[in-house]
C-alpha cells in the first residue's frame, strides 16, 4: 500500500530578504535532496486564513483538512491536551507563557527557562497559589505552559481577551474562536478583559491567578538564582486562547480510511494530532538541531512501517524567524533537507505511489519577526506529476495547482493521489 509522509515545517514561508539576494530563506537554502525529488513534483500556493495572519493552531488544522473557523474552540484546548492535562468540557484551558514586564511595560513574552527551572515553578505554582476554584498548571518547553481552571459554582466562559499582547482574539458566530498576530507593537501590559458580560467572573479569576502566581514566582529560588546570575527572571504570565469546549474534530482515520501516526514534540501539535485521532509518536524536542532532525527522521522512518500516513512536525524555522534570524532560518531548512528529506527519499518508493508533502502552517517573516498572512508554499511529490523546479514561494506562486485554493484543500487532494 502506498505511503504518505506529510511534513509541516512551522513558519517555513517568508518574504524575500535583500541580504539573501531578494530570495526567501526557503528559496535561498541549498536543498539538493529536495531537488532530486522534483522529477515528480507539483506545487500549491494556498491561503490559510485569507487576510488574517494565522497562528500555528489554525495553520496545522487547515493543513490537516480541518477548517479552523469551523472547528477551533481556542488553542488552549490543544495545548493542554498535548501537555497530557486531559482538558474536559466546561473547564477553561489556556496556553501560558513565562515572560517579563518592567514598570507595566512589556519586555518579553518569552523568558526561556531550563527544564529544571520549569519543573520547580510548576510545583510551586500548583502547591502555593490559592484560588477559589481548583486549577492545574503544567510547564511545557522553554517558556511555555498550560493552565486549566475547573468550574466551581459558576460556569467559565471563553469570551475573555488574551493578555499576550501579540495575539488578538476573534470570535465567530458559531462559537468558534481563533487568535491572530496583530503586528501592532503594544508596550503596555493589560489585564485580561471580559469580552461578554457573562465572562466577567472568568476574567477576574484569570487576573487573580496571574497576580498570585507572580507572587509565588518572585519568592521562588529560581527567580532569586536568576537575578544573582544576571539572567532574565520571569516576572509575568501571559495567558491566551482560553477554550471551554472539546473541538470534536472528526476522526482523520475515518475521514480518509487510512491509518495515521504523528511524529510530534510540541504540545500544540501533539494536541491537534491527538484530537484528530492520530496515534502520537511522542518525540523529545532536542536543543541540538542536527540531533533533533536526525531523531525525527528516524522516528518517521519507523512510523512509516506502522501507518499508512505519517505527519511530521518540525518547529525550529518559526523560532528563528521570530528572532529575526533569517540566516539561521535558511540553515534550518538546509538541515531539514540534509537530515530528514535525505532519509525519507531513500525510504519512499515514489514509482510505487508513495507520496511526500512538504509545507508549513503559516509564513513567518524574519524581517518583521512575526506571522504574516502570505499564502504558503506546498510541495507534493507523487508519480502522477512531472519535472518541476525552484521549490519556494516564487516558484509555487508562478506554477501551482489551481485546486489548492485554501490550505484546507491540501489534504483531500493528496488523499485522492494515494
Ligand atoms: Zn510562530
Amino acid at each position: 500500500m502506498a505511503k504518505l509522509v506529510y511534513i509541516i515545517v512551522d513558519g517555513m514561508g517568508d518574504l524575500p530578504i535583500n541580504a539573501l539576494n531578494h530570495k526567501t530563506p526557503l528559496e535561498y537554502a541549498y536543498k539538493p535532496n529536495i531537488s532530486l525529488l522534483l522529477s515528480h513534483a507539483a506545487y500549491g500556493y494556498p491561503s490559510v486564513l485569507g487576510k488574517l495572519a494565522p497562528q500555528s493552531d489554525a495553520g496545522v488544522l487547515a493543513d490537516l483538512g480541518y477548517d479552523p473557523v469551523k472547528y477551533s474552540t481556542g488553542r488552549g484546548w490543544f495545548e493542554c491536551l498535548g501537555l497530557g492535562m486531559q482538558p474536559k468540557d466546561g473547564e477553561l484551558s489556556l496556553r501560558v507563557n513565562f515572560g517579563q514586564v518592567a514598570g507595566g511595560n512589556l519586555v518579553s513574552v518569552r523568558t526561556f527557562l531550563s527544564a529544571d527551572e520549569l519543573k520547580i515553578l510548576e510545583e510551586e505554582i500548583n502547591s502555593k497559589v490559592a484560588m477559589p476554584v481548583s486549577f492545574r498548571f503544567k510547564s511545557g518547553e522553554g517558556y511555555r505552559g498550560g493552565l486549566i481552571l475547573a468550574p466551581a459554582k459558576k460556569a467559565l466562559s471563553q469570551y475573555v481577551s488574551n493578555n499576550e499582547p501579540g495575539y488578538k482574539v476573534k470570535f465567530y458566530k458559531n462559537g468558534s474562536k481563533l487568535s491572530f498576530a496583530t503586528g501592532v507593537k503594544i508596550k503596555k501590559v493589560e489585564k485580561i478583559k471580559a469580552i461578554r458580560k457573562e465572562a466577567t467572573y472568568t476574567a477576574n479569576l484569570l487576573n487573580l491567578f496571574i497576580r498570585k502566581a507572580i507572587e509565588v514566582i518572585k519568592k521562588s529560588e529560581v527567580y532569586k538564582k536568576r537575578l544573582n546570575n544576571k539572567l532574565p527572571p520571569p516576572n509575568y504570565l501571559f495567558l491566551r486562547d482560553a477554550a471551554v469546549k472539546d473541538p470534536a474534530l472528526p476522526d482523520i482515520t475515518k475521514n480518509f480510511g487510512k491509518s495515521w501516526g504523528a511524529v510530534v514534540g510540541m504540545p500544540l501539535e501533539k494536541g491537534i494530532a491527538m484530537a484528530s485521532g492520530m496515534r502520537v509518536i511522542s518525540v523529545q524536542e532536542k536543543a541540538d538541531l542536527q540531533e533533533d532532525l536526525n531523531n525525527k527522521g528516524e522516528r518517521t522512518l519507523s512510523a512509516m512501517k506502522m501507518f499508512d500516513c505519517v505527519y511530521l512536525h518540525i518547529k525550529q524555522a518559526d523560532s528563528a524567524a521570530h528572532l529575526g534570524k533569517y540566516s539561521e532560518k535558511y540553515a534550518i531548512i538546509e538541515a531539514i533537507d540534509k537530515f530528514v528529506i535525505s532519509k525519507l527519499s531513500r525510504a519512499l518508493d515514489v514509482r510505487a505511489g508513495d507520496t511526500l508533502v512538504l509545507t508549513c502552517d503559516h509564513s513567518t517573516s524574519s524581517e518583521l519577526k512575526r506571522h504574516i498572512n502570505s499564502n504558503i508554499p506546498v510541495l507534493i511529490i507523487n508519480k502522477k506529476f512531472g519535472q518541476n523546479r525552484d521549490f519556494g514561494e516564487a516558484g509555487c506562486k508562478a506554477n501551482h495547482l489551481s485546486e489548492l485554493k485554501k490550505a484546507t484543500d491540501i489534504m483531500s487532494f493528496v488523499m485522492r493521489l494515494l
